[in-house]
């Protein structure tokens, strides 16, 4: 089975979000089950700036041209080999040389329709041009959902994809690359795609409702994701094209790399730790806390945040929720996002100095430690399709406190309800109030320390690794090409 991967961002060259960990472990997982995967993916700078200079891409095509609306851009494609994978970078200096994937904190790049129509092109391209036999291309979110309509279109003809079955993974339907009615012609599909049939939604050209209608499978990232996205609520009003693809829609839970994401062997938290073994981690925390120039009070717990500052991920919650409790507890908040919360953070920082640490960047090396140096790992988000912070805070034995939506409802059973399979804490009405009582229970219970013990090593030792997740693709694939 040859698997093309088609994604935005894949860690480690480029990363925003969970997409990235997805896309940077999946086709690993595949090619060990006995997939032949390749990866298409854009050369931003940080493609080049991986520490393996051993194994840098290099240039396979020098000039593809591409065609966006009536003009013809140029694209260079970049291969190289890692872990069973062939990774093919797609080069454009003005597109995708810039110092982020999507945007600043000041909005979207402007013209991301066309940097993203482009890329798509050029994937379908360099799969003709290379040869690559392609039973499934895989698409991740709006910035790929194009390609499933070019293959009913431009490129339905070809040769090269005469066998070819696509699959559309929606990672968060909030993101849906919404553009002008304009930017309609510099896809180069026919008129008749602008309707309610085709990529038209309330006057707008959407991406991902191309991925939605012309994909032969979709999926999403947890199974109460799939469930929730047919409903008004979390529909964003695809709901009602989702509901028509019910049949073809299922709910696949992400996993966790954990050949990145474990503290026995983290080269980023200096000294190591696994189930067997718990002493190090009060250590960590409380370097920590020194790094960080937090004062914690002997006995209190850390509670940290990392993730997309937005309301989303709840962090309106998180502010007033801090203010209640931060007696009781220190913070540690890393994050990037809307410039709003990095003021309201940056106040509340100033307000209580001693017991919060507020970092607005893009930090890997102070994620890691984050999670293995908390307690406690706070993701109230408003809906949340599977979340990956939950699921790494397990790994680290630090406790997820979550909201019961999506993939947090999947991976969380409260403690409080079910002290025998409990792992963590899930408030369920989504308003202040129920977040800091459920704070204040997951605080309390942290002065038991016997019983929360015994915790942090039941979640350390829960498997959310990626075998069981890659098994289902390669079933999904397998029924794709018998149909
Ligand atoms: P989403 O994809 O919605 O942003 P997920 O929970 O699925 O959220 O995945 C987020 C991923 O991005 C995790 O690996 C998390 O550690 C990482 N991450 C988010 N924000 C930051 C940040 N500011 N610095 C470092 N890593 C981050």
């Amino acid at each position: 089975m040859q698997v093309v991967i088609v994604t935005s961002e894949v860690a480690p060259y480029s990363k925003t979000g969970g997409l990235a960990d997805v896309a940077g472990a999946l086709p690993k997982a595949l090619a060990e089950i006995g997939a032949k995967v390749s990866v298409f993916s854009p050369f931003y700078p940080s493609v080049k700036k991986i520490k393996n200079t051993q194994n840098q891409p290099k240039l396979k095509i020098k000039n593809l041209p591409i065609k966006v609306g009536e003009r013809i851009k140029e694209a260079k494609v970049f291969y190289k080999r890692e872990s069973l994978i062939d990774f093919y970078f797609i080069a454009n200096q003005e597109f995708f040389d810039r110092q982020f994937l999507y945007g600043t904190e000041k909005g979207d790049y402007p013209d991301n329709a066309q940097r993203f129509a482009f890329f798509s092109r050029a994937v379908l391209e360099s799969i003709i041009q290379l040869d690559i036999i392609s039973d499934i291309i895989h698409c991740h979110d709006w910035q790929s959902g194009l390609i499933p309509l070019y293959l009913k279109t431009n490129f339905g003809q070809n040769q090269s994809f005469n066998q070819t079955k696509t699959v559309f993974t929606i990672h968060n339907l909030g993101y849906q690359g919404l553009f002008s009615r304009e930017t309609f012609y510099d896809i180069g599909v026919p008129e008749k795609y602008f309707s309610l049939q085709g990529l038209e939604f309330y006057g707008k050209v959407n991406f991902l409702k191309a991925g939605l209608i012309f994909a032969d499978k979709l999926t999403t990232v947890s199974p109460t994701y799939a469930k929730e996205i047919q409903t008004k609520q979390f529909g964003f009003g695809l709901e009602g094209v989702l509901s028509t693809r019910q049949k073809d829609l299922s709910g696949i839970l992400n996993g966790i790399d954990y050949s990145i994401w474990n503290p026995a062997k983290d080269e980023f938290i200096e000294s190591s730790y696994d189930v067997h073994n718990l002493s190090n981690k009060p250590e960590i925390k409380k370097r920590l806390c020194t790094e960080l120039g937090l004062n914690l009070t002997n006995g209190s717990p850390l509670i940290g945040f990392v993730g997309r500052l937005a309301l989303q991920k709840g962090v309106e919650l998180i502010i007033e929720a801090i203010k209640s409790v931060i007696n009781n507890a220190g913070f540690v908040i890393l994050g990037t996002g809307e410039e709003k919360y990095h003021q309201l953070l940056s106040e509340l920082k100033s307000q209580f100095s001693k017991n919060i640490s507020v970092n607005l960047a893009f930090n890997d090396l102070l994620a890691h430690r984050i999670y293995a140096g908390s307690d406690i790992f706070l993701m109230p988000s408003q809906y949340e399709p599977c979340g990956l912070g939950q699921m790494i805070a397990f790994k680290y034995g630090t406790i997820p406190i979550g909201f019961k939506t999506g993939g947090l409802a999947d991976t969380i059973v409260d403690y409080s309800l079910d002290s025998e399979k409990g792992n963590g804490f899930l408030f369920d009405n989504y308003n202040v109030n129920s977040f800091v009582t459920k704070l204040n229970e997951a605080i309390q219970f942290y002065q038991q320390k016997d019983k929360w013990q015994n915790l942090v090593k039941r979640v350390m030792g829960l498997d959310f690794s990626w075998q069981t997740s890659a098994q289902k693709y390669l079933k999904l694939y397998a029924e794709l090409l018998k149909s």
